[in-house]
């Protein structure tokens, strides 16, 4: 049986079309920095143009109707353009990575026709960033803890908090940037108490605050990942009525939407894992590849990495085919977050301290790739929801939990 998806002539005279465009952009000797703490200021500002082309044509957010900014094309179309991105050795592929787009969503289903019309257009044609201001000190996994809070002033929520783990990625290597520029600054979703007398969960508004709001300090974070993450500071900031999204005691209903998504519930058509391909390389030239336990290993890196892409597909395909999913999204988060974990693992021991080589050490394999792949393999089990947090949602959902809960509206299944 011929399991391969074939694409169209009309699908492939596409991706002609896209190839030529992609590479057309991309200079000569444009470097492939792994991770944004490593990517200077001139890569970072070229990112931000290439980024803004891309969404002029309606390509960085291909399945978002046109208009309000996206490309209003279909599934098949928007997987080709993901792998043409892919395809390149350049910084394009991370495109979803140096901006947080969870936001989307959220406002695709509780935004109000004019707040559509305002707000999607400037993020789904890559004009501003966004921020996820969701995550507080003393609210990570009890999310709902949270203590920021928004209080009503006229036609106006003046909001203090604190937020942690929020970005805004890219810029964070240059010393210049370190503390984010105006444009990494974009719009940050942010849940605060409208009613701290109402019971959880029907307590907190969702919040879309411009980033050039005065009152907002930022301070980088040095994670053991790459990428810059900052502490925010919100001290009386002033946010207009009007950039409530859902009503002023709908946000938690509204950040489901958002976490819906950040759990795997749209799917995503490829997953490669390029540290696999590596270590298959480096194993057939370096011989390993002959003993039979690093073969065992790698043979089990490739197939949990398989079933993750496969599993990836699966919601895909339900999201784009309007279908209602239950466990799939958390099911695909807790099996990436823990795969991740096995599949570093097994690269260590067959790579043995080559896959521990920094950038910096002139030893180094494949610039430092397996390096920054381990770091980022223990650290992918937080964000979005830790692994312990997905076994709960999945309990939740099939039914064997002292609660049972249906998965939040997203664009696929609210329209
Ligand atoms: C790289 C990175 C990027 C991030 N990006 C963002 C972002 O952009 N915006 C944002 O708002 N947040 C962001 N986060 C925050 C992330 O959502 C939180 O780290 C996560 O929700 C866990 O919260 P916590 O760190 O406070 O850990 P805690 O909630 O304190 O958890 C600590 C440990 O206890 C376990 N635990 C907690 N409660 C339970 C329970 N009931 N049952 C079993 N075990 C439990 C957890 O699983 C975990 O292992 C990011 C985090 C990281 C690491």
């Amino acid at each position: 049986m011929d399991f391969a998806y074939h694409y169209t002539a009309e699908q492939e005279a596409f991706r002609q079309e896209v190839r030529s465009w992609i590479e057309d952009q991309i200079p000569e000797g444009m470097p492939d920095p792994l991770d944004s703490k490593s990517m200077s200021k001139e890569v970072w500002l070229w990112v931000k143009e290439f980024r803004q082309a891309l969404g002029n044509k309606g390509w960085l957010h291909p399945t978002y109707p046109k208009e309000y900014g996206g490309g209003g094309l279909d599934t098949e179309h928007a997987v080709v353009i993901m792998e043409e991105l892919q395809r390149v050795d350049a910084p394009v592929d991370g495109l979803r990575f140096h901006d947080n787009t969870l936001d989307l969503p959220a406002i695709a289903v509780w935004g109000t026709e004019d707040q559509k019309k305002e707000f999607l257009p400037p993020r789904l044609t890559g004009e501003k960033l966004g921020w996820q201001l969701f995550t507080e000190p003393g609210a990570g996994s009890d999310l709902a803890s949270l203590k920021t809070r928004a209080v009503k002033d006229g036609d106006d929520w003046i909001i203090t908090g604190e937020k942690v783990f929020v970005g805004g990625d890219a810029g964070y290597g240059s010393s210049e940037t370190k503390a984010p520029d105006e444009w990494q600054m974009g719009e940050m979703f942010c849940l605060a108490i409208t009613d701290p007398n109402a019971p959880r969960h029907r307590n907190m508004g969702y919040f879309y605050i411009p980033g050039n709001a005065s009152g907002v300090t930022a301070q980088t974070l040095d994670l053991l990942v790459g990428h810059g993450k900052r502490q925010l500071y919100l001290d009386n900031v002033r946010v207009p009525s009007s950039r409530l999204i859902g009503g002023e005691a709908q946000g938690w209903q509204v950040a489901q939407t958002t976490l819906e998504i950040e759990h795997g519930g749209d799917g995503a058509v490829f997953i490669r894992d390029t540290a696999i391909e590596r270590i298959f390389d480096w194993a057939r030239d370096t011989k390993k590849s002959r003993n039979a336990h690093d073969q065992q290993l790698m043979v089990d890196a490739f197939v949990d990495n398989e079933c993750l892409r496969l599993f990836s597909v699966r919601n895909s395909w339900l999201y784009s085919a309007g279908q209602e999913m239950t466990y799939q999204g958390s099911q695909f988060a807790l099996m990436g977050k823990e795969s991740a974990i096995r599949v570093a693992d097994n690269i260590r021991e067959v790579a043995g301290l080559h896959s521990l080589v920094n950038v910096n050490d002139p030893e180094v394999l494949f610039d430092g790739e397996w390096e920054s792949h381990q770091r980022e393999s223990l650290a992918g089990a937080h964000p979005g929801g830790t692994i312990e947090v997905q076994k709960v949602i999945v309990a939740r959902r099939i039914g064997v939990s002292r609660t049972k809960e249906r998965a939040a509206p997203t664009p696929s299944t609210a329209t």
